[in-house]
């Protein structure tokens, strides 16, 4: 830039310089915005041809609701779909469209979404803006700002369609992040000839080095009176979860036969000591690991982790204090899916994420874990034609219809009472707010017949009534729904994260936020959804870091990782009650009856 100018003065070089360096000439800055625009497209179809390689859950649950003079909104109505999401075809293959009617049982739902392929254009297009018709030649790009979503820099664009009046064209914003150009969120609308399209935000995660997979998309509508009034809304969450299920679990297979070979020749050494009892037990154990191991692949049970340590705590603490010794030991799992339900397979007991996330606090846990106990204590069994593996080689459908572990009525007031037993002797005996939570459910359950609708396990409400714990209920205070100093159950999607690709699960470690009203209660209700974005390779804790630093355990008493972490955070992570900064495990406090508390 500084050659050969003809004798300028120092004021005019300057002046030529800053303009250079920060307006580009026009045909300069037009081929750069051409090449980032062409880059987008490009990524973006790109995306739509990945897509088709995998088969993820797609779970979406929509409610309706209307205006109330204390709390905002209430939900008057919901819908719920699951299905497997197969975009084969491509995303704008035309398909089947799938109707909200939620007094269909869900096997009908299911059964729909598969004959659909869960290809109905909006919500195919809600994730994969669609390989033939998004670029440059029927849309038009408009740069608007930079932005940081999370800790992604992104650049924001207008997107509208340069035809107007075709039906299914998008019209909103994208972000794109400003590396390889993926589009990272985008929110608007379809274009489309039918009334009742919904606004949307679809978000996506960068799940593998150079892909930003679909993972939430977050809907609301909202329809008005003629005078301006609000008449209704519409709030909706999709998530999209197990990109990477199929392959593990043909992996789990493969690495399974060859460490069992061996194993199975072995046994024959050693002469059977098995007593009948124990054959029974190992006969009934097996059925019961079959099953949770048909429903991980399917992606309905997220992989075992620190979630099910800390339902297991609670179960401990109740066994501890009602002197039990169940053998096999009781171990927790969780359902991935919305609808709230409890249910037990053999020695497991299974809660779904929606119920882990409404529950609001440790005692209302231990409720619903007591309950599933008293089964278990009660020798209720699980069916040991799933002992069997032919029994486990159905497709996901059949798995939804094959797998009822539902209890008669009678065996649901057994455990009942023998919850109630369980608890008064626990760490849990102060049962009012439990009995909250209750109510609460039973206040909404007319409303979400959706959100009580079981998929295998029995409901904890009908429609007109509550169906567990009534004794619990008895005993608690009156609920008042917008009193600020109850929370007697929690919004959906705050307590348990679900990792897209994996489907493995961690509790969200959320500050605690002052409400100002009871319009932010929202108790069982759909709320907005705003992931943190952060690229693939800052993720994880144990990638290796961008810039390699030379860290002893010295003095300071940092070891490398937690200098990994400072340089590239800034700070040592929160500590997480388990261990202090050097790893060692926290010392053991004198012997508690109880661990402390873990929700
Ligand atoms: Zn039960």
């Amino acid at each position: 830039m500084r050659r050969s100018m003809p004798t300028p003065s120092p004021a005019l070089l300057l002046g030529v310089v800053a303009m250079l360096w920060s307006t580009p000439a026009p045909a300069e800055e037009a081929s750069a915005l051409d090449r980032v625009l062409d880059a987008i497209v490009t990524r973006e179809q790109a995306l739509d041809e990945t897509m088709r390689r995998y088969g993820p859950l797609v779970e979406t649950y929509l409610q309706t609701l209307e205006p109330d003079a204390n709390l905002g909104v209430v939900p008057q109505q919901d819908h719920y779909f699951l299905g497997r999401l197969d975009l084969s075809g491509g995303a704008d293959s035309p398909a089947a469209s799938v109707r909200a009617r939620s007094n269909e049982k869900l096997f009908d739902l299911f059964k729909e979404f598969y004959t659909a392929g869960f290809r109905p254009d909006g919500f195919a297009q809600m994730l994969v803006l669609g390989s033939k018709s998004f670029d440059r030649e029927h849309y038009e790009f408009e740069f608007v700002r930079r932005e940081f979503l999370g800790e992604v820099r992104t650049l924001v664009f207008e997107v509208v369609p340069r035809e107007k009046g075709t039906p299914g064209r998008f019209i909103g914003r994208i972000w794109v992040e400003d590396r390889d150009y993926n589009i990272v969120r985008y929110n608007g609308i379809y274009t489309s000839d039918a009334p009742g399209n919904l606004h949307f935000d679809s978000w996506r995660l960068n799940m593998t080095p150079d892909t930003w997979f679909p993972a939430y998309v977050y809907t609301e509508e909202s329809v008005f009176r003629s005078n301006g009034q609000l008449k209704l809304k519409f709030r909706g969450q999709t998530r999209i979860w197990g990109y990477e299920i199929k392959r593990r679990a043909s992996e789990e297979d493969f690495t399974k036969v060859l460490v069992d070979a061996p194993l199975a020749a072995d046994r024959g050494d050693t002469p059977g000591h098995i007593s009948p009892v124990e054959s029974l037990r190992a006969w009934e154990r097996e059925a019961e690991d079959n099953v949770l191991r048909r429903l991980e692949k399917s992606g309905l049970l997220a992989p075992e982790g620190a979630v099910d340590e800390v339902l297991q705590t609670v179960v401990r603490n109740l066994e501890v204090t009602n002197s039990l010794d169940i053998q096999p030991p009781v171990r927790c799992r969780v359902l991935l899916t919305t609808p709230l339900e409890s249910f037990t397979v053999g020695h497991t007991i299974v809660l779904s994420r929606g119920l882990i996330d409404v529950l609001p606090d440790e005692t209302s846990l231990a409720m619903v874990l007591a309950h599933e106990l008293g089964h278990i204590l009660l020798g209720h069994q699980l069916d040991t034609k799933y002992a069997f593996s032919d029994q486990m080689l159905a497709g996901d459908k059949q798995t939804m219809e094959q797998f009822f572990f539902r209890r008669d009525p009678q065996e649901e007031e057994e455990a009942d009472e023998k919850a109630v037993l369980l608890l008064a002797s626990s760490p849990y005996s102060d049962t009012g707010n439990a009995g909250l939570f209750l109510k609460a459910l039973s206040a909404r359950s007319a409303a979400l017949p959706a959100l009580i609708r079981s998929h295998f396990g029995n409901r904890m409400a009908k429609k007109d009534r509550l169906v567990r714990m009534s004794r619990i209920v008895e005993s608690a205070p009156e609920l008042y729904p917008s009193a600020l100093n109850q929370t007697a159950a929690l919004p959906l999607g705050g307590r348990v994260k679900v990792n897209p690709w994996d489907a493995s699960i961690e509790l969200m470690r959320n500050n605690q936020v002052v409400l100002l009203s009871a319009r932010e209660k929202m108790p069982f209700e759909v709320t907005p959804l705003m992931p943190y974005l952060a690229r693939h390779e800052d993720r994880r804790d144990d990638a290796e870091p961008e810039i390699q630093i030379e860290v002893g355990v010295g003095a300071d008493g940092i070891g490398e990782k937690e200098a990994r972490q400072v340089a590239r955070h800034g700070r040592l992570p929160e500590d997480d009650g388990d261990s202090d900064a050097n790893g060692r495990p926290d010392p053991p406090t004198a012997a508690p009856e109880r661990e402390t508390e873990v929700w």
